[in-house]
């Protein structure tokens, strides 16, 4: 008989959404009549921007005729679209990034989920505890940790994320080799630094560990001292890679368009301590098991850069932000502290309860979801998060419910 890879075993039994959707199910059968409103997830709701949805129909009319026809495209997606992220997201900003170092991807989900794909089996991985929980399944699934005990696998290192640290965790004092940030951080919204950032660089540098660097919602960010990118940090090119989505900041969760930046001078030893280049890796993986995004899907992407597309882009952001402002400003003249909101979308907010105790307190009392922080990790417990991507008045109504169960 066929054997399982009994990795798969370790994996926590339930994911946190289906557990949330059991519970809320449980609770719109009871209450029939009762509006839920949804702050959990991390969805968008607004439509795509209208200088996508034009170049996406006309990539598709393209498609329908002998001349511009696209079968398989460039794996690592075309030149116009890498290109395009070249000069918008990296050299606008200073940063030494060429269209050779990206490829496009259909989403960051799976490319965070692959990389440690190409990395030995017994490397080190550090995470910050609460996480993206695809940081740490994928490493589970790939054998490197034993069994989960108490909420946290054996093998893996934990980086603290707490009120103490402001949310942002410090470098560990001992080495590992793979590191996994994520800013603006899902779920706690909080943002490091300039100064935090290249302490981490120079972390990486130092140990020779390299940075895996998830900066999928980069575009929520409002302060311009805050770095967009790990490549605006010195040193960042010797040992991090970038992840990017199209996802939140244009709306494609439904779309699907995402992109790693893997420089070409990156490298990393073999087990004969060979030094390898980590980008010719990565280009051989993603060849190998990745057939390229659509054709159309990429000349909507690419049209996010036009200067209507960039105007339409920047008003979803500000939208969610808007939302996240009320949010935000509700809960703290509620008494509740939080962090996130101001340069993220999610607002994680600190409770004297028990989260998932939270979550039913606040869907049975005020018909709302939220993501309860022990979902993310132990140190998630005692808070819960919310999420900005909602209707102005879900956001509006949720936040007059809100205040009649905790004024
Ligand atoms: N990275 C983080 C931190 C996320 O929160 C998400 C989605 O919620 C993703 C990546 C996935 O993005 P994509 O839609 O590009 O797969």
């Amino acid at each position: 008989m066929a054997q399982i890879n009994d990795n798969f075993q370790k994996l926590k039994a339930s994911y946190l959404f289906s557990d949330i959707a059991k519970r809320v199910n449980a609770f719109t059968e009871a209450n029939p009549d009762k509006r839920v409103i949804k702050m959990g997830i991390g969805d968008v709701t607004e439509p795509l921007p209208e200088a996508c949805v034009r170049a996406f129909h006309e990539a598709i009319d393209e498609m329908g005729t002998r001349t511009g026809f696209h079968g398989y495209g460039p794996e690592q997606g075309y030149p116009f679209l890498r290109e395009a992220i070249a000069v918008n997201e990296y050299q606008s900003r200073g940063c030494d990034i060429g269209a050779s170092e990206i490829f496009v991807s259909d989403g960051s989900k799976c490319d965070s989920g692959n990389i440690q794909e190409i990395f030995a089996r017994d490397s080190r991985v550090a995470v910050p505890d609460p996480v993206y929980p695809v940081y740490v399944d994928t490493n589970v699934m790939a054998g490197r940790t034993g069994p989960n005990r108490d909420g946290r696998y054996e093998g893996l290192v934990y980086l603290e994320c707490n009120a103490g640290n402001g949310y942002i965790p410090s470098p560990p004092d001992r080495d590992v080799d793979l590191v996994y940030l994520c800013f603006p951080n899902n779920p706690t919204g909080a943002c490091a630094t300039r100064q935090q950032l290249q302490e981490w660089v120079d972390f990486a540098r130092d140990r020779e560990a390299i940075i895996l660097f998830d900066a999928a919602y980069q575009s929520f960010i409002r302060n311009p001292d805050i770095p967009r990118s790990i490549f605006e940090l010195e040193g960042a090119r010797d040992c991090a890679i970038e992840f990017r989505s199209f996802s939140k900041n244009a709306g494609f969760t439904g779309t699907r368009c995402a992109f790693t930046v893997v420089p070409e001078n990156l490298t990393a030893k073999s087990a004969s301590g060979e030094e390898v280049s980590v980008h010719k890796l990565w280009n051989r993986r993603h060849s190998t098991k990745f057939n390229g995004v659509s054709y159309p899907v990429q000349k909507a992407a690419a049209a996010i850069y036009s200067p209507e597309g960039k105007t339409q882009v920047q008003g979803l952001i500000d939208f969610y932000m808007e939302n996240a402002k009320v949010i935000v400003k509700t809960l703290g003249e509620l008494g509740f502290s939080c962090v996130g909101g101001i340069n993220a979308p999610y607002v994680w907010v600190k409770t004297d309860q028990p989260s998932w105790e939270f979550f039913d307190r606040l869907l049975n009392e005020a018909a709302i979801v939220c993501t309860p922080g022990a979902g993310f990790g132990t140190c998630g417990e005692g808070h819960f998060r919310l999420s900005a991507f909602n209707s102005r008045e879900n956001v509006e109504l949720a936040m007059e419910r809100i205040r009649k169960v905790f004024a």
